[in-house]
């Protein structure tokens, strides 16, 4: 594998939403060479379902593809359902299960993330959420009136909370941190979205497990004990572990890439194999000034680093990008945040609430100097995306007609 000379055989490792971008990028930008995905579990598909309208049964598995099989075959891309077990740089070569080599001058590792499981006696048993045969499991464990602990109350553990409500199931969120996501989307919208799992009848306990025993034939119900380190136990019949990812880095660690919570890569996706790209939950940026991102674990930050790799890849200039962006979707409301709401690395910023019949809205984190670093909101698309174009045009807002309901969204960014 050599980075001398333009790409023709392009491998791509993963199924997911990073490498889907990837392929599509290169085809947009007329690279016509070979292109070969990897995704062992068949046509890519889209994962942040898997824990809302999929996991609800409201969605199937064709809906959520992320394209036809036709669509593959139009654009020449050769889609084979293995995993790729080793990469052979030195050879030019990706080696497969079974031992199959595919030839590549550029390969590109989309190999996403997996769930971190809880590390205390008997955690195994938990459920983890990344992929359909996930999603099925779970789907049957959160039968009518079962009873299910979920440890980890971020974006993924209060999805499941408030699919298992839907579902029938009881739910119980567990976590040490009160409110979660104060970084994700600032504390008054964490308090608030926190409060709304109680008023949904969900039992929400500040704490972690220290064990989850397993009851062998025990009645329904009460199939596991989550046990809490002062002795207090909850009965379930499931548990489940929302507790974040890990980076997939087993594959670039042992070609000898570097790696540090993640695949290391440059501002055009290249690892420190500059025939070797990374994108998606896997990689970790590293920026010109040698200081290293926090990993993205969010979709549309999958989306745009594919695109930034595809271009590498064909030695094009990367496509720049705004303020990062995530959603999540619970309790029949809908959660943005753009930017970054984490007072703890903006010293001397300022938050403003959007309020209504004294609930917060919409919150703006606003820095020393008056320019937005970001706002997260419920059920309020059009001011998010206002809030994005004022992030990224460097706009000054006026403060009032951010605080002001009755604001109209487009004319904050004048
Ligand atoms: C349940 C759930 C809900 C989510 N909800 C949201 C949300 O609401 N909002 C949001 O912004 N983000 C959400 N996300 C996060 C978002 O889905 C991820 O950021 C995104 O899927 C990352 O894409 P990726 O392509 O990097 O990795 P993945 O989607 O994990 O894809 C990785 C692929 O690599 C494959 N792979 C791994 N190893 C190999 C190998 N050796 N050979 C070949 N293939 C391999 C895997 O099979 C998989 O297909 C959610 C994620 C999950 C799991």
């Amino acid at each position: 594998m050599s980075a001398s000379g333009p790409a023709r055989q392009i491998v791509v490792v993963g199924g997911g939403v990073a490498a889907f971008s990837a392929i599509s990028e290169l085809r947009s930008r007329g690279f016509d060479g070979a292109i070969t995905l990897l995704s062992p579990e068949g046509l890519p598909y889209d994962r942040p379902t898997l824990s809302k309208g999929y996991l609800l049964g409201t969605e199937d598995a064709t809906k959520i593809r992320l394209a036809p099989e036709a669509w593959y075959a139009e654009r020449s891309i050769e889609l084979v359902p293995e995993r790729a077990v080793a990469l052979r740089p030195a050879e030019g070569a990706v080696e497969l299960d079974g031992g199959r080599r595919l030839p590549a001058d550029r390969v590109l590792l989309a190999t996403g993330g997996v769930p971190r499981c809880l590390g205390v006696p008997g955690g195994e048993a938990a459920h983890t959420l990344r992929d359909l045969a996930d999603s099925d499991a779970l789907r049957r464990a959160l039968a009518p009136g079962a009873r299910v602990a979920v440890v980890g109350a971020g974006l993924i553990g209060a999805e499941v909370a408030s699919a298992a409500v839907v579902l029938g199931a009881e739910a119980t969120l567990i976590d040490p941190v009160d409110p979660p996501l104060v970084p994700a989307v600032g504390e008054a919208l964490a308090r608030r979205l926190h409060a709304m799992h109680a008023e949904r009848g969900i039992r929400t306990i500040v704490g972690a497990p220290v064990g989850i025993e397993a009851h062998d034939g025990a009645a329904p119900g009460s199939a596991y004990s989550v046990r809490f380190a002062d002795g207090s136990t909850v009965a379930a019949d499931a548990v489940v572990a929302g507790i974040g990812i890990l980076p997939d880095t087993a594959l670039a660690e042992a070609a000898g890439l570097e790696a540090e919570g993640g695949v290391i890569v440059d501002d055009t996706g290249a690892t420190s194999n500059p025939a070797v790209f990374a994108a998606g939950d896997t990689c970790r940026r590293r920026a010109g000034d040698g200081t290293l991102a926090r990993r993205s674990e969010h979709w549309e930050a999958a989306v745009h680093s594919g695109q930034v790799a595809a271009a590498g890849m064909l030695g094009a200039e990367p496509p720049q990008f705004g303020a990062p962006w995530l959603w999540s979707d619970r309790h029949g409301v809908h959660v943005e945040a753009v930017g970054t709401l984490d007072e703890r690395h903006a010293p001397g910023a300022r938050t403003v609430l959007r309020m209504v019949d004294g609930v917060p809205q919409a919150a703006f984190l606003l820095a020393a100097d008056g320019h937005l670093l970001g706002c997260s909101a419920v059920d309020l698309p059009l001011v998010v995306r206002a809030a994005r174009r004022i992030i990224d045009r460097g706009i000054v807002p006026d403060p009032d007609a951010l605080a002001d309901p009755s604001a109209d969204p487009r004319k904050l960014t004048r």
